[in-house]
């Protein structure tokens, strides 16, 4: 990583981190209201975070001059449902497999029988209704659609789907900001940041699932010509995904947890260009369509990459889910990646790797800029020359199709990924301040906690339990 602004890492010594870790755990089991843990949790935050979290000026991770921007035809998903790469056989069959087992196919198994599948259905249900093809990397698909509609005189729309005339002007950059990232709050984003479009970051090309229907091969991949503007800015949203349902993984009940944040995504990205647009701008809502989400992500300030090739985020570990909006607002300052250890902590942790079904996760010591697990030969879907942790995502997606839901088990291991309570966030904060040898320690002790065990099934007991909750109306 390069370009660090501020570097704190000698804030704690390794007795005060010692102390802190101790305070720490021992004032987590006593029993506090969880109001009061949340508001603790807030000032701990207010005053710490900044000793924390440092900044960069460049994309924190190295890249190779040979890097080129991913094709739309190379996404796992894409090629799993739309048959590119055929010859990868089982790819396709894994994609079958994954789309008969996903809301077809009961088990008498906990986790996967009806009430498990109706929840996960449920989920997805807005997601797969309005966007239907968003989740499987297909730009344009329902309401994400690319479409720039200028009201002609006179003409009613009452969904306010279309660009105005009149192009609002912000006072100042704070203002632009503040307005927008207002918005993403308000239509129930959990995280917001803003960067510049960056070219490596989006796909190449498209997919034309109409013309593989028709079967018109020849028209299936189409390129930018078909964009309608050129994009200045990508807003990152981030969606904190329920803490119980994906302790749950890998079942239909962690799936459900996934599905119902697809779901609250689009509503959001869809608001937001619909905001942009009644302001005079440009703008394309979009999920996993267009552009790689988590490398924006990080552009965008919004966590780090890591092991398991997800973003983790400061406040919610890995557990959120991704989208964004391509717009032709430009902004005068945009976010900044940020570095808060988790990158580091992978090196010594691995707990994901050692969670994975199906060994996708590589356990190599440092992130390198080719993949190095044994596909490696013949890995399409890994773009090359950005270095970091590469997956095998062919291994992860046969476990998809095996479980016929997707499996999460690497997020629900990690030690990133805890409820909000202010003892986990000081932990947090403590691993990004020191070394290897505290890391290896506090690995540990989150195991010893009970954290980020998977394959439990007691955890959907746990998810459906109303102790402490009150569904009532009093
Ligand atoms: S989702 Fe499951 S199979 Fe895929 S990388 Fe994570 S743990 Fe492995
Ligand atoms: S489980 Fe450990 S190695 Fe994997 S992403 Fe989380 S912190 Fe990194």
């Amino acid at each position: 990583m390069t370009d660090k602004k501020t570097d704190n890492s000698s804030a704690l010594n390794r007795r005060n981190f010692l102390k802190l870790g101790a305070a720490g755990a021992a004032l987590g089991a006593i029993a506090i209201p969880a109001k009061a843990k949340e508001t603790i949790t807030k000032k701990i935050d207010e005053k710490t975070a900044g000793n924390f979290i440092k900044t960069h000026d460049e994309f924190p991770h190295e890249i190779r001059d040979d890097y080129k921007p991913h094709s739309n035809q190379d996404i796992m998903f894409t090629a799993g449902f739309w048959g590119f790469h055929p010859e990868d056989v089982d790819v396709a069959n894994s994609g079958k497999q994954f789309g008969y087992k996903t809301f077809m196919h009961y088990e008498e198994k906990k986790g996967f029988d009806q009430l498990s599948k109706a929840l996960n259905a449920g989920g997805w249900a807005l997601h797969n209704n309005v966007s239907p093809l968003a989740s499987q990397a297909i730009s344009g698909s329902g309401i994400l659609k690319w479409d720039q509609y200028r009201k002609k005189e006179g003409e009613f729309l009452p969904h306010h789907d279309w660009v105005n005339e009149h192009q609002y002007e912000f006072e100042n950059k704070q203002e632009a900001t503040n307005a927008i990232k207002r918005a993403a709050k308000l239509y129930g984003a959990d995280l917001v940041g803003i960067t510049k479009r960056d070219k490596r970051w989006d796909y190449s090309d498209f997919v034309d699932p109409q013309a593989i229907m028709e079967g018109r091969p020849e028209d299936s991949v189409y390129g930018w010509e078909r964009f309608p503007f050129e994009p200045k800015s990508v807003i990152v949203v981030a969606f904190e995904m329920d803490y119980e349902a994906i302790a749950t993984a890998p079942t239909d009940v962690q799936g459900a947890g996934a599905g119902a944040e697809y779901s609250s995504m689009t509503k959001t990205v869809y608001q937001m260009a619909v905001f942009l647009k009644q302001l005079g701008y440009q703008a394309v809502p979009c999920g996993n369509d267009t552009g790689l989400s988590i490398p924006y992500a990080i552009a965008a300030g919004l966590g780090e990459g890591s092991r398991m090739g997800n973003l983790i985020t400061y406040k919610y570990g890995p557990r959120v889910r991704l989208a964004k909006i391509y717009t032709d607002f430009e902004f005068v300052e945009y976010d900044k990646p940020i570095e808060f250890g988790a990158m580091e902590f992978c090196k010594n942790c691995m707990r994901c790797a050692d969670a994975c079904p199906n060994g996708a996760i590589t356990f190599d010591k440092e992130p390198s800029f080719e993949p190095t697990h044994e596909n490696k030969d013949r890995s399409w879907y890994n773009a090359k020359g950005v270095k970091k942790y590469y997956m095998d995502a062919r291994k992860c997606f046969y476990t998809w199709g095996e479980f016929g839901t997707d499996c999460g088990s690497c997020m629900a291991s990690c030690p990133y990924n805890k409820p909000d309570f202010w003892h986990h966030r000081l932990v947090d904060k403590i691993t990004a301040a020191m070394p290897g040898p505290v890391h290896d320690f506090m690995r540990e002790m989150d195991q010893l906690f009970g954290y980020g065990e998977v394959g439990n099934l007691e955890k959907i007991d746990k998810f459906y339990d109303p102790k402490g909750r009150s569904y009532n109306g009093h």
